[in-house]
C-alpha cells in the first residue's frame, strides 16, 4: 500500500445516496468522470475482473464462445429492426466526419444475428451460443448511484441461435442455470422473477433481481407458491379512466430554463403560492415536476413532506440540475392522503434522497395528477415515478400487497430489487429482420430462433457492495474482493515490518492474494482503511510478533484470534 495508487476518503461524496456508491468512492475503488461515467482505480478494477472471471467461466461451461464487437456501430442494422428510433433518447447517436450515422451500442442483438447469418448456412452448424463482455452505452435519464446505473457500463451479453423452439427452450434453460451458478458463486441474495421483454421484443423473459431496499425494481411474490414477478409484468386489467374523487385542481407553470437558485426563486415567486421565497428558504409541501433535457416525460417530485426532511432550495437546485422544472402546486400532503399516495414514489424521491411511501400496500397504481382538463391528466406509476401519458395510454393497473396471487395460490407480498441479469426468448424478431436461415436436411430453409441474455457485470460490483457492507466499510466475499488477506504492519519496529513482509510473501507464494499495508501511518489509520477496503481477512502483525503470534480478524464477523506465526500461513491458504 506504500506504492498502491489509492487515496481513501473519510467523508462520503456529496452526490452519493446509496451505501455502495459512498463506500466504493470512499475506499478508492472508482472515481466519477461524468454523470454515469466512472473510472476504475486499481482496487475496483480487480473486483470487476474477478466478477468477469466468474461470468466467463460459467458461460464457457455451457458452451458459450466469447467474441467481441465494437461499441461504435453503424446505423443500418438498427434501422432495419426499427430500434434506431424505437430506442428513443437512451441511444447515443453520433455522426462521423462524412456525416454518416453511428450509434454506441446499448445491446447487440442486431450485430450477433448478422454475424451468424454471415458465417453459418447449414442446419448442421446449429445450435450456437456466442457472448461478449463489453462496454455498453445508454443515455439513461437518471444515471444514479454511481456504477449501479451508468451511462457507460460493462455487460456480459450472450445470444443463442437454434433451429426450433425446443432448442431455444434448452438454450434458455442453460443460461438460467448458468446465471444461478454465477450469482450463487458471487454470494448474492437474489430472486428470479417474471419480466416484460421491453425494448428487446420477444416472449418468455425472466429477471434476476438482487434483493436490495435501494433497488429501482419492485417485485411481488406469492406467500404460498413460487410465483414471483416484476410489478411491470403483473397482468391485471387496466383501470377505468376516471378522475379520482377529491382530486385537486392544479395550476401548472413551466419554466424553460435550466434551474439555478435565482430562476428557482423567481419561479416560486411567480407561481402564485401566496408568499415570497428567498434563496435561503426551505421548501415544504411543494409539488414540482422536472424533466431532463430532451426527455418527453415529466417526473414528479414531492418536496418537503411533513415528518420527513424539508428541502432547502440549494439542495433542490443541486438535485434538479440540469432538468427543466415546472411547479405544479403547493399542497398539504398530510391533509391529502390521495396526493401523498399519488405523487410520491421512490423514482421521484431518489432525487432528494428520501423515500416516502404512505400506503405501503400499494406497489403499483395510477394517479391523476393535474388539472381539470382531461388532456392534462398524467398517469403515474406510483413506484417507478414514470409518467405514461405522452401517448395517451394508461398502462398501470393497481397491484396491492395482500391481493390474490395471479396463479391462484396465496397472496402477494412486495419487495425491492436491483436487476442483475435478464434472460429472453426472443424468437424470430431479429432473424426475420435479417432473414437468418439455415438450410435444413431437406434443403429447405429453416428460420433460426434466438435468445438474448444479459448480466450487469459492472453493476454487480455495486450490488455486491450494497449487500456486503457495514458501518465501517465494505465486506467482500472471499475470492471476489481485491485481495483475500490484508496484512497490516502495526508498529514502527523493523522486525515487525520484516515479519509482515515475510508473511505476505509466503501467502502470495501459496496463491493467496495479499494486500500489504507497509505505509508509515499510525495503526489507527491502517485499521480504519482495512475495514473500509473490506478484504475478508485482516492479519495484524504487531507487538505480538516478539512472542511469536499475530492477530487474525474476520472482516465480516469481527471475530479475532491470535495465531502462532509459523501456523498462520497454513491456516489462511
Ligand atoms: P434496468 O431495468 O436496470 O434499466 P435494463 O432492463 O434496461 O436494466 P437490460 O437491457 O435487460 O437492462 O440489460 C441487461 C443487464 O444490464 C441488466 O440486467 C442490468 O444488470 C445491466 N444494466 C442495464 N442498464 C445498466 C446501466 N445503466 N448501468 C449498469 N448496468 C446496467
Ligand atoms: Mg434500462
Ligand atoms: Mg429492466
Ligand atoms: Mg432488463
Amino acid at each position: 500500500m506504500s506504492s498502491l495508487f489509492l487515496r481513501t476518503l473519510r467523508e462520503d461524496p456529496a452526490d452519493a445516496e446509496v451505501p455502495s456508491h459512498k463506500l466504493l468512492v470512499r475506499a478508492g475503488y472508482v472515481r466519477r468522470v461524468a454523470p454515469g461515467g466512472y473510472s476504475w482505480l486499481p482496487l475496483g478494477l480487480r473486483v470487476l475482473r474477478n466478477i468477469e472471471t466468474v461470468v466467463r467461466e460459467e458461460m464457457d461451461a455451457i458452451g458459450g464462445q466469447e467474441i467481441q464487437f465494437p461499441a461504435l456501430l453503424p446505423r443500418e442494422p438498427y434501422e432495419a429492426t426499427g430500434r434506431w428510433s424505437e430506442y428513443g433518447d437512451a441511444l447515443f447517436r453520433l455522426k462521423d466526419r462524412k456525416g454518416a450515422d453511428y450509434l454506441l451500442g446499448p445491446t447487440h442483438e442486431e450485430l450477433f444475428a448478422l454475424t451468424v447469418k454471415g458465417e453459418y448456412s447449414s442446419y448442421k452448424d446449429y445450435p450456437v451460443i456466442l457472448y461478449q463482455v463489453q462496454t455498453k452505452y445508454r443515455d439513461e435519464a437518471r444515471p444514479r448511484a454511481g456504477i449501479l446505473r451508468g451511462r457507460e457500463f460493462v455487460m456480459k451479453d450472450s445470444y443463442s441461435f437454434d433451429l426450433d423452439d425446443e432448442g431455444l427452450a434448452r438454450s434458455y434453460q442453460l443460461h438460467r442455470d448458468a446465471y444461478i451458478r454465477i450469482f450463487d458463486r458471487l454470494g448474492l441474495e437474489y430472486v428470479i422473477v417474471k419480466a416484460t421483454s421491453g425494448a428487446m421484443g420477444g416472449s418468455a423473459s425472466e429477471e434476476f433481481l438482487a434483493v436490495a431496499e435501494t433497488g429501482e425494481d419492485t417485485y411481488v411474490r406469492s406467500t404460498e407458491s413460487g410465483y414471483a414477478a416484476n410489478v411491470e409484468a403483473v397482468v391485471t386489467p387496466p383501470p377505468a379512466e376516471q378522475p379520482v374523487e377529491g382530486r385537486p385542481e392544479a395550476q401548472v407553470h413551466y419554466t424553460p430554463n435550466t434551474p439555478t437558485i435565482e430562476t428557482l426563486v423567481d419561479f416560486l415567486n411567480k407561481a402564485g403560492l401566496g408568499r415570497t421565497f428567498t434563496a435561503a428558504d426551505t421548501l415544504k409541501n411543494v409539488l414540482v415536476k422536472t424533466r431532463q433535457p430532451g426527455e418527453k416525460n415529466w417526473e414528479l417530485l414531492a418536496v418537503g413532506v411533513p415528518g420527513d426532511r424539508e428541502v432547502d432550495l440549494k439542495r433542490l437546485e443541486a438535485s434538479l440540475e440540469p432538468a427543466e422544472v415546472a411547479l405544479l402546486e403547493e399542497t398539504d400532503f398530510a391533509a391529502n392522503p390521495f396526493l401523498v399516495k399519488g405523487y410520491i414514489g421512490p423514482g421521484a424521491l431518489q432525487a432528494n434522497g428520501v423515500r416516502y411511501l404512505v400506503d405501503p400496500r400499494i406497489v403499483r397504481g395510477t394517479a391523476w395528477v393535474t388539472g381539470a382538463d382531461k388532456a392534462d391528466h398524467h398517469v403515474v406509476d406510483l413506484l417507478c415515478g414514470r409518467d405514461f401519458t405522452p401517448d395517451g395510454t394508461i398502462e398501470a393497473a393497481e397491484v396491492r400487497e395482500g391481493d390474490a396471487s395471479p396463479d391462484g395460490h396465496g397472496t402477494l407480498v412486495a419487495a425491492r430489487g436491483i436487476e442483475i441479469g435478464h434472460i429472453f426468448q426472443l424468437g424470430r424478431k431479429y432473424t426475420d429482420a435479417f432473414e437468418v436461415d439455415a438450410l435444413g436436411p431437406d434443403s429447405k430453409p429453416v428460420r433460426i430462433t434466438m435468445g438474448s441474455y444479459g448480466v450487469g457485470v459492472s453493476r454487480l460490483v455495486a450490488v455486491l457492495a450494497e449487500q456486503h457492507h457495514d458501518e465501517l466499510g465494505l465486506v467482500w466475499p472471499r475470492g471476489i474482493g481485491p485481495a483475500d488477506v490484508h496484512v497490516v504492519v502495526a508498529g514502527k519496529d523493523e522486525a515487525v515490518a520484516e515479519g509482515g513482509e515475510r508473511i505476505a510473501a509466503q501467502l502470495s507464494e501459496r496463491g493467496v492474494r495479499v494486500l500489504l499495508d507497509d505505509r508509515k501511518a499510525t495503526p489507527g489509520v491502517k485499521f480504519a482503511d482495512a475495514e473500509l477496503i473490506g478484504v475478508p481477512t485482516i492479519l495484524v502483525v504487531g507487538r505480538g510478533l516478539a512472542k511469536g503470534v499475530v492477530e487474525v480478524k474476520d472482516r465480516a464477523t469481527g471475530e479475532r484470534s491470535e495465531i502462532a506465526v509459523d501456523e498462520v500461513v497454513e491456516q489462511l491458504v
